[in-house]
């Protein structure tokens, strides 16, 4: 996949098993965001679906695919819930012999920890699992093949970022910054750019695999039409770690070409950029597009809790850039520094921060 013009993230999973830094074990912003849109994909499951023909053109399983599903618990939440209201519209419309079987895919990258994800698989599942290693920007199932497919929190992801945001003489060089928010627009454009570029290929890849009036279900970081790339909590608290790093740097602690060459592969993105995207793919409809506001905890954001989020999810990346050894101590400063734009960050939280999308395969 590599080449020379690009950097390619593959290898930065999430942090596996179950200790007290794991994904497992803080994950629960992506399960607040999934319990944000439970309600709307039930609504969307009884509406849409059409079982009259499943059971017409198909004796195979009922097939799910969870793509970026990393260690769980959250996919087994999200793949349970799907059945759930698979099983209710069969008996609703007086289909319950024709009950399918289930299959579900769970899909990530190959250095993700499957070992954990299958240890961990519910017991009394409905459903027959099956891991599936790869990226989703490549194809990952034959033609046709799938009924439904879901993805949360892992669209976000780039496939690579690319070399512009490295070199000096580009207008696209990323100088103290981690990422595109507080950026000049060249540094944005570029980011824009590859996201665009990979949701081609995830769509073209999707619009084989998916059955002719499959559904797909996309939830991700998002950020309402027309606001401007700094006003997004996930742009925000990236300037919070970027800040973090730059005072490292002037400590000596790290250098400032570390940081310099240092993006994070996240891209936030709003409803219209995602419906031009989908429209030009061409294959599918689109049957809900909206930002949705998801509260992780009734009492507020809370600094520890979001500083070991960010750990669970990014310190494979980081310690491969800046070494293991600067994790604590960066945590410690993340945590204080997130304290200090706590109020910022709640009124953003209140514009909406989550992308939700429903397609159906046309
Ligand atoms: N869906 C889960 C996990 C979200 S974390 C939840 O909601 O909790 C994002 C996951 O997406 C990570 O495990 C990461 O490895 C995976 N991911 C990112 N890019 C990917 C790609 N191109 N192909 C497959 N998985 C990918």
């Amino acid at each position: 996949m590599s080449n020379n013009t690009n950097i390619v993230f593959e290898s930065y999973p999430m942090i596996g098993g179950d200790g007290s830094n794991s994904y497992t074990k803080n994950s629960y912003l992506q399960r607040a965001g999934a319990n944000a849109v439970k309600a709307i994909i039930d609504d969307v499951i009884s509406e849409k679906l059409d079982v009259e023909k499943k059971i017409s053109s198909s004796k195979s399983a009922f097939r799910i695919a969870d793509l970026g599903c990393s260690v769980g618990p959250n996919t087994f939440i999200a793949m349970q819930n799907i059945i759930d209201a698979v099983q209710q519209k069969y008996q609703s419309q007086g289909f319950a012999s024709h009950m399918p079987e289930f299959q579900v895919f769970f899909n990530d990258h190959t250095s993700n920890d499957f070992n954990t994800l299958f240890a961990s698989l519910p017991p009394e599942r409905p459903y027959f699992a099956t891991g599936v290693p790869g990226s989703f920007h490549g194809r990952l199932f034959p033609d046709f093949s799938l009924d439904f497919v879901h993805s949360s929190f892992a669209l976000q992801w780039l496939s690579k970022v690319l070399e512009e945001l490295l070199s000096k003489n580009s207008a696209a060089w990323n100088k103290g910054r981690v990422h595109y928010a507080s950026a000049p627009d060249e540094v944005a454009q570029a980011y824009t750019v590859q996201f665009a570029k990979d949701i081609t290929t995830f769509l073209d890849g999707r619009a084989k695999e998916l059955v002719v009036g499959g559904l797909m279900v996309l939830n991700m970081p998002g950020i309402p039409n027309g606001n401007p790339h700094s006003s997004s909590v996930t742009g925000l608290s990236f300037d919070i770690l970027g800040h973090c790093l730059v005072d490292m740097a002037k400590e000596g602690l790290i250098s400032e070409v570390q940081v310099d060459s240092f993006n994070v592969p996240i891209y936030v993105a709003s409803p219209k950029e995602m419906t031009q995207l989908v429209e030009r793919n061409g294959c599918f409809s689109i049957e809900r597009m909206e930002i949705t506001q998801p509260r992780a905890r009734d009492d507020g954001l809370n600094s520890q809790a979001v500083t070991m989020h960010l750990r669970a999810s990014m310190e494979g990346i980081i310690s491969k850039h800046f070494g293991t050894e600067i994790i604590d101590e960066l945590c410690d400063r993340y945590c204080k520094k997130h304290e200090e734009f706590i109020d910022l960050l709640e009124s953003k939280y209140n514009e909406g921060n989550q992308l939700f999308i429903v397609l159906k395969r046309i």
